[in-house]
């Protein structure tokens, strides 16, 4: 295969499945590299995007934004990698290095920041280019398929729990692709975890059991302590007022998702006590850096389910229906 004739899964319409086209052949820019793509993680952002919840994708899109790839081409400027290195590409794709977040270390509210497989076409593909300045190094020794799930699940996820502050008893709202990473990460720093699930979703609770969380129960449900922390990772505003109840005072509710249904209005008793709600938006570069070093020292270990580029409908509507335990991946190679 080359670069003239690959395919891609792509988005025309929002609200219709992804349509596998013969896509014209790529060539990188100076600042880009053009990739072989060995792998594509499946996050529940690309559900928001294909189902038109998130309303500003360009059209047609490649989604995909856990890139695992290999650079065959490199663009006239690109100093640092090389052809054959291998890379990861995340969802954050470009800033513009100027606005006032990012002159403050927080690129990831850039005004004018491009996403991946939302603005730049992504990774359900055999080929993707990328802007070299935004790609990051996969750590030695993982697997494709292993380091996929840690490019948005496993990173957007750390700066979660970095948000979560100092929590020695943490709860997770929705144990899914993002939370079976971050079990691993928070086990290794002696947190105790408290997993949530949808009521009576036995399979996703045995799971987080088994990953060694120290309490699971449904959601609508109380823990047995009040926690020091809260990360909801499902897409459920009604879990909100659920979290804010299961903190203590001083607690933080920290929302990771993009994209969350309504909050219900609550009592602002369950606020008061410097209880505080907050979003994590995003990635910058230093997240991702200081993620994936860490990932090979713990070491995390990801639960993978492999579909081929041609089933990332499935794949998808797999992701929507919660029939998966871990993270969902399209393998290219
Ligand atoms: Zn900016
Ligand atoms: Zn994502």
């Amino acid at each position: 295969m080359t670069a003239e004739t690959s395919r891609a899964m792509v988005l025309h319409q929002p609200g219709t499945p992804l349509r596998l086209d013969e896509v014209r052949a790529l060539s990188p820019s100076p600042d880009q590299v053009l990739l072989r793509v060995h792998a594509c993680g499946i996050c529940r952002t690309d559900l928001h995007i294909v189902d038109g919840e998130l309303t500003e994708p360009k059209l047609p899109l490649i989604p995909g934004h856990m890139i695992v790839g290999e650079v065959v081409e490199a663009g006239s400027s690109v100093l640092q990698l090389r052809v054959g290195d291998r890379v990861g590409v995340p969802w954050l794709g470009w800033t513009d290095g100027d606005c006032k977040y990012c002159r403050s270390g927080r690129e990831n509210l850039c005004d004018r920041a491009l996403f991946t497989g939302y603005q730049i076409d992504g990774g359900y593909a055999d080929f993707a280019v990328a802007d070299h300045r935004y790609c990051l190094p996969i750590p030695e020794g993982y697997h494709d398929l292993q380091a996929a799930p840690l490019l948005c699940a496993g990173l957007i996820g750390y700066r979660c729990l970095r948000m979560a502050g100092d929590a020695p008893r943490l709860g997770y709202y929705g144990f899914g692709s993002a939370a079976h990473v971050l079990i691993q990460v928070a086990k290794h720093r002696g947190q105790r975890i408290y997993a949530f699930t949808r009521p009576g979703d036995k399979a996703a609770q045995s799971f987080a059991a088994e990953l060694g969380a120290d309490w699971v129960g449904d959601s609508d449900t109380a823990p047995p302590e009040l926690l020091d922390a809260a990360i909801i990772f499902a897409p459920a505003g009604e879990l909100v007022p659920a979290a804010l109840r299961a903190v203590g005072k001083g607690g933080t509710v920290v929302c990771g998702g993009i994209h969350m249904s309504d909050i219900p209005s609550f009592p602002y008793s369950i606020l008061w006590g410097e209880r505080s709600v907050r979003s994590v938006a995003n990635l910058t570069r230093a997240d991702g850096e200081e993620f994936l070093r860490l990932a090979p020292a713990i070491p995390i270990h990801a639960q993978v389910h492999v579909y081929q580029l041609e089933q990332a409908n499935e794949a998808l509507d797999d992701v929507r229906k919660g029939r998966l335990r871990g993270s969902a991946v399209l393998s290219m190679v």
